[in-house]
């Protein structure tokens, strides 16, 4: 079958022929139909140091994505073929202390599709069952292409209350942006969102955010006093990775303040820690989303009128798949979509 794998150990992904996986027992065999491409296939066809340490020659990449089910293991229940999925790319060991308490997205054994077992760029995907999300009607290929960084999304912004909170989103990248929109869809009053790209954050207000600021040009605390906000924000949700962004968090959060990280830093990230102390903040980490609550509230997101569709600003047909790396490297882009079938 077809597939986009890492072949070489150098930058770049390659088109190439892969046997079809084997389904196990327990698994079901999912006909990709469409993929979206995600930052962290970005690190790997940059080949960064972590995907340099991460990812083993070969690997089909690939982890959103919607499809059909065309086969499964004899254990199976609760599928039939023909059932439209996403799925959860992270699979859990369920025999640690958390997965077994049902707190499975705190698995301490997560491995990752596309990362490190074969992906879903790829004609076929096998996941356990477990993983497999069964998609209503009501929604669309498109935006169940992107379920994945669209929990991130929802499992971020809905760790806090928001409903009447003011809240500040650092990094409007594509989960950032849906995060804004997830928070006004929830009731929250304002939400300004950062970033240094004007693409996206154009691309954030049409999403629902009160204010996107170009950090590099406006200051943040003086849309603050032009919203009427003399004492802070009450959740921040960090969702860029930059330990400055982070750090204007720390500045603007009120006292009881709570913040839900998500974005990754790239390495040790010096705080004033006497912010976080004195304020009385409330630090929460944000691995994955959770399984599988996260997935049902983004069903029931859609459901209930939050449109996502202008986060999709690429599709093309997976032989372009350079193009779509190209441009979500630009950063002039919200979600690309490849179409498989
Ligand atoms: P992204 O890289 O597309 O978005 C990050 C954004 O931050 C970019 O638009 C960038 O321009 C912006 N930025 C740069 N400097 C900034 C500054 N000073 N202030 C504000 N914004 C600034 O990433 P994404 O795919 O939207 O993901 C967001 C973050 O979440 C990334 O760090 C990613 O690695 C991380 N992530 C974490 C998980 C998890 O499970 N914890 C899952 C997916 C992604
Ligand atoms: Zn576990």
């Amino acid at each position: 079958m077809k597939a986009l794998a890492k072949l070489k150990a150098e930058p770049g992904i390659w088109q190439t022929e892969v046997d079809k996986p084997e389904v196990g027992p327990n698994d079901v065999l999912i006909r990709i139909k469409k993929t979206a491409i995600c930052g962290t296939d970005v690190h790997i066809y940059k080949w960064d140091e972590w995907a340099q340490n991460t990812i083993p020659h070969g690997m089909v990449v690939g982890h959103e994505y919607v499809g059909v089910i065309e086969g499964m293991g004899s254990e199976v229940r609760g599928f039939k073929v023909g059932d439209r999925v996403s799925g959860e790319g992270h699979i859990t060991c369920g025999y640690c202390r958390n997965c077994r308490a049902g707190r499975v997205h705190l698995c301490r054994n997560t491995t990752g599709v596309g990362v490190n077992r074969p992906g879903a760029f790829a004609e076929y995907l096998v996941i356990p069952a477990y993983n497999a999300f069964k998609l209503a009607d009501n929604i669309p290929d498109n935006i169940a292409a992107i379920f994945d960084p669209f929990g991130n999304a929802v499992h971020t912004a809905l760790s806090f209350d928001l409903v009447g909170e003011d809240v500040l989103i650092t990094g409007a990248g594509p989960i950032g942006i849906m995060a804004a929109a997830v928070a006004r869809h929830v009731g929250a009053r304002h939400v300004v969102i950062t970033d240094v790209n004007q693409y996206r954050l154009d691309l954030a207000l049409k999403m629902g955010a009160t204010r996107a600021v170009d950090v590099s040009k406006q200051n943040l605390k003086d849309v603050m006093n032009e919203l009427g906000m003399t004492e802070g924000f009450d959740v921040g949700l960090e969702m860029s990775g930059v330990p400055a962004a982070f750090r204007s968090m720390l500045d603007t959060m009120n006292h009881g303040g709570k913040i839900a990280m998500l974005g990754i830093p790239p390495s040790d990230m010096a705080v004033d820690w006497n912010k976080v102390i004195f304020k009385g903040l409330v630090i929460k980490g944000i691995y994955g989303r959770e399984m599988f609550e996260t997935w049902y509230k983004m069903a029931s997101l859609i459901q209930s009128g939050l449109d996502l569709t202008p986060m999709i600003t690429h599709e093309m047909p997976m032989e372009n798949y350079q193009e779509g790396f190209e441009i979500m490297c630009s950063g002039q882009s919200g979600k690309v979509i490849l179409n498989w079938s």
